[in-house]
């Protein structure tokens, strides 16, 4: 297939040799052999210190979305009250799905180049609608936004909310998420973002809260999460684990962990950094508004006026680099750079930057 020397899709990044490496084993049965769950549980140990989370840890066979559905599933019935705080793509898509499962969503929406600042809205909400749970993102990835979620943990406990939800999916391990700080119940991840593995792996921290809905709900099916909250315990998953999937996740958070997650924090706070200062400079708009929290692991820039995307995309290819366009109401009129796991290269990124900077002169 056609690749890119200049890798910058936010997801699914650039792999790393070794995790690349692990895919060439032939690993046995994961119902059989003890050594699997050995590995299970010391990629759940490493994944619980990129979540920042005591609680246990869920790893099922599929990519991000599975983690999201998974995590609704299990813990909604038709009726229960969601808050959803929507301020992006995929802000709004959570809402979607938590009304597509019968729950009742209220939505306090912003602006999708906006993140949470004041909370006034959101706590109102909370006191006046009393929540089963509340959804957000920590990183929507097509705003190249990151949401402050601290405040939004506190009001959660303070008001006695059962359940946080936060996707975390292209935060985690680029940069701090504090799943117990903030008071989160369920901490979603995936593999190919900040990771930098396959598209292949969901996981999710469960709170205990979060197991006891879990356990009342009962919720059945394929992408279930009850049948695994016994599963590493007793040695039996609900299905086939994914022996490779879960060993490549496992060397993905070992090379961030070995790195140092201060360490990983402060490559992608820099070449975010760096990115903007250089975008801005050529004379693009970054999509976040001024005042919003730009995400150090995703860019998102306004495409320049005088260029269709299509037009700037296939020029941009043409040497080399290949970035993200976005979706939804930001489809066409706004570009990504995925500066995270790999690709929080400075050495790359400048490459990347050098491409825009011709084709900006073109
Ligand atoms: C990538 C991503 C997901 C998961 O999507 P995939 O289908 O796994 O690519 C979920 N949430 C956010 C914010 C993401 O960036």
């Amino acid at each position: 297939m056609q690749t890119y020397p200049i890798p910058m899709v936010p997801g699914p990044v650039k792999v790393p040799e070794a995790v690349r490496e692990v895919y060439r084993t032939d690993f046995g049965s994961a119902d059989l052999e003890s050594e699997f769950l050995e590995l299970y549980q010391k990629t759940e140990a490493n994944l619980k210190q990129i979540l920042g989370t005591g609680n246990q840890v869920v790893m099922q066979s599929g990519e991000g979305m599975l983690g999201l559905w998974s995590a609704l599933k299990s813990c909604l019935r038709p009726g229960d009250r969601v808050l959803a705080i929507a301020t992006g793509v995929f802000g709004d898509g959570i809402a979607e799905m938590a009304g597509a499962l019968g729950a009742q969503v209220r939505k306090i929406s912003l602006a999708y180049n906006e993140t949470i600042s004041d909370l006034t809205a959101i706590e109102k909400a909370i006191v006046a609608f009393q929540p089963k749970m509340i959804t957000a993102v920590h990183c929507e990835t097509p705003s190249g936004t990151l949401n402050p979620l601290a405040e939004v943990g506190r009001l959660k406990k303070h008001h006695g909310v059962p359940l946080l939800y936060v996707d975390a999916v292209a935060s985690a391990g680029g940069t701090a998420v504090r799943g117990d700080a903030w008071h989160i119940d369920l901490c979603l991840g995936g593999s190919q973002k900040c990771l930098s593995s396959l598209p292949n792996m969901a996981f999710v921290a469960v709170s205990d809260t979060a197991w006891e809905i879990i356990d009342q709900v009962n919720y059945m099916g394929y992408d279930a999460l009850k049948p695994f909250q016994k599963a590493p315990a007793e040695g039996y998953f609900p299905y086939t684990p994914y022996w490779h999937g879960v060993a490549g996740l496992n060397a993905a958070a070992e090379l961030i962990l070995r790195e140092g997650l201060p360490a990983s924090f402060a490559r992608h706070a820099a070449v975010a950094e760096y990115c903007r200062t250089r975008l801005t400079a050529m004379g693009l708009a970054l999509f976040p508004a001024p005042n919003a929290v730009s995400s150090p692991t995703v860019t998102a820039v306004q495409v320049p006026g005088e260029w269709s995307w299509p037009e700037f995309d296939a020029r941009l290819r043409r040497q080399g680099l290949v970035v993200g366009g976005s979706y939804g109401q930001l489809a066409g009129r706004v570009f990504r750079l995925g500066h995270m796991g790999t690709q929080a290269n400075m050495e790359l990124v400048k490459q990347a930057l050098d491409v825009i900077e011709r084709v900006m002169g073109e």
